[in-house]
């Protein structure tokens, strides 16, 4: 593990600085840089349509958001630039951490399920309004999980468990995970993975640098690998690949001091090509195929049962069939 490890590790050095030295610099770049239109979206709906997919976040782009979409902000600053990708610790890896270490050692007859949620918010302010669990909602899941005796695993912990067990996971990186998610898991002590589009850190309505750090020291949620810019990656090619995922490898290593060892692939667009090159970097991959049974699954391509607005957790437990 340790070896496979040190090799992803230089693997992402040496693509950093081809980053920095300008190669690959038109790979940045959408794969149809002329959609503007689909540009207006802040929100994506994994699994849905790639029309819907996130804003695309090219330095080039200027433009503003159009109000309809931007959540309430005092003021408006633009997505950090893709030529933030830098290599990690002034150019040395710290060979030291071994990702692997802290890693559990499951073993028993329950594999985990998997939720996955998006915003915990009282009010939608877009049309996806699916996508807008209400506070209320998302304590009655835990309120019931925990009472339950579910045990609940960051994505990265993947693996069968003695009792029932559940992996809470937030795509994207919205603000009101830190808001309203966040303070609701401390009031439980349970624990959450966001799926983190590293490009919009710091962009109107997602988590800010200040908020992931506090939130990943908290020791309750985990920051793993939602790319750099939320591509619909069966377009992009290996070069491609590797960029989305060395990308945001690094940039969350350089704000938790810890390296992502899970993926969850933009709009749940995924194929063996795809999950050949995530094993390059990834041990565990999150989909949108909707099903609470992840037993004997993929661990690069382990399904997750979509949370509504709505859903209570009676309905959450009837969902995970318990
Ligand atoms: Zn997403």
């Amino acid at each position: 593990m340790k070896k496979r490890w040190r090799m992803i590790q230089k693997t992402a050095l040496l693509l950093s600085a081809l980053l920095l030295s300008g190669c690959a610099q038109s790979a940045l770049r959408p794969a149809s840089p002329s959609a503007p239109e689909e540009d207006s979206r802040l929100i994506t709906e994994d699994g849905q349509s790639t029309a819907d997919a996130v804003p695309s976040t090219a330095p080039e782009t200027t433009a503003p958001i159009p109000e309809t979409t931007v959540p309430p902000q005092p003021e408006s600053t633009a997505p950090p630039p893709l030529e933030t990708i830098e290599i990690i610790g002034g150019g040395e890896i710290d060979l030291s951490a071994d990702p692997f270490a802290e890693g559990r050692e499951p073993a028993g007859q329950y594999a985990p399920s998997a939720l996955m949620y998006h915003l915990i918010l009282e009010e939608p302010y877009t049309n996806l309004t699916d996508l807008f669990v209400r506070p209320s909602e998302f304590e009655d899941h835990l309120q019931v999980l925990t009472a339950a005796g579910c045990e609940f695993l960051f994505a990265g912990e993947y693996g069968t468990t003695e009792g029932r067990s559940i992996i809470l996971t937030f795509d994207d990186g919205y603000e009101d995970n830190y808001t309203e998610m966040f303070p609701i898991l401390k009031k439980y002590g349970a624990r959450a993975t966001v799926f983190m589009i590293t490009a919009n850190i710091n962009a109107p309505g997602y988590l800010t640098e200040d908020m992931i750090r506090e939130m990943a020291d908290s020791g309750l949620v985990r920051f793993e690998s939602h790319t750099v810019t939320h591509p619909t990656l069966t377009s992009l090619s290996r070069e491609g690949l590797q960029e989305q995922f060395a990308g945001s490898a690094n940039r969350l290593y350089e704000l938790t001091e810890r390296y992502p060892t899970a993926i969850c692939y933009p709009g749940g667009t995924v194929n063996d090509f795809v999950i050949g090159e995530a094993t390059r970097y990834y041990t565990f991959g999150y989909t949108t195929v909707n099903s609470a049974n992840t037993s004997g699954c993929n661990p690069l391509a382990i399904p997750r049962v979509r949370v509504s607005r709505g859903m209570s957790g009676a309905a959450v437990m009837s969902k995970l069939g318990w």
